[in-house]
């Protein structure tokens, strides 16, 4: 790992592909299942995710947290990635009585807000398990990571798919929102 040492060298680094970084590390070692097969999910707050997972930034979130927080962004394998504590956990993941805290909270990145959702825009043949269509009529298919613990127990999921599609188009589907 490296830290970027100043904001000019990151805006250079993080002119990469982005959407591109947000799905591949939301794909790596996750076990994701329609979400409909899943039915039920809640956050336990066990901070499995933020110890586990790399934290994929878009250019924007980078840049804030630069400017928020100081260098605590890394590059791993030319990726911008929040940075980890020596013990492989978010640099802004706390405890409080063994209940996981994200120390930025109303600032997290899209893909902590998505987690352990996955969501891909279209319909699939396939997946009917998967699709959720939208108050627009947009398709989409969504999966849910069965290694979350939260997985399975809870409300059902159903309610809680406008939020989550709001959040995946807000971070990583703007461009939706901005069709006539
Ligand atoms: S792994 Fe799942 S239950 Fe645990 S903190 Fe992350 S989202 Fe919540
Ligand atoms: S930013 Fe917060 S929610 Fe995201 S991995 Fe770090 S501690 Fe967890």
């Amino acid at each position: 790992m490296q830290y970027a040492k100043n904001l000019e060298e990151h805006a250079q680094v993080i002119t990469r592909p982005h959407k591109r970084l947000a799905g591949e590390a939301t794909l790596l070692g996750h076990n994701y299942v329609p979400w409909r097969q899943v039915g039920r999910w809640m956050c336990i707050r066990c901070g499995q995710c933020c110890r586990e997972f790399l934290v994929p930034l878009l250019t924007h979130e980078a840049l804030k947290i630069y400017k928020s927080f100081g260098p605590l962004i890394v590059q791993v394998d030319g990726k911008i990635a929040l940075a980890k504590k020596p013990d492989s956990s978010c640099v802004f993941l706390s405890y409080d009585s063994g209940i996981a805290k994200c120390m930025i909270y109303f600032e997290r990145p899209g893909v902590c807000r998505i987690y352990p959702f996955y969501v891909k825009l279209g319909a699939s043949k396939d997946d009917d398990d998967a699709l959720y269509v939208d108050n627009m009529g947009f398709k989409y298919r969504v999966y849910i990571d069965i290694n979350c613990p939260g997985s399975y127990k809870g409300p059902p999921i159903e309610p809680i798919m406008p939020k989550i599609i709001e959040t995946w188009k807000k971070f990583y589907g703007w461009w939706l929102l901005s069709r006539p």
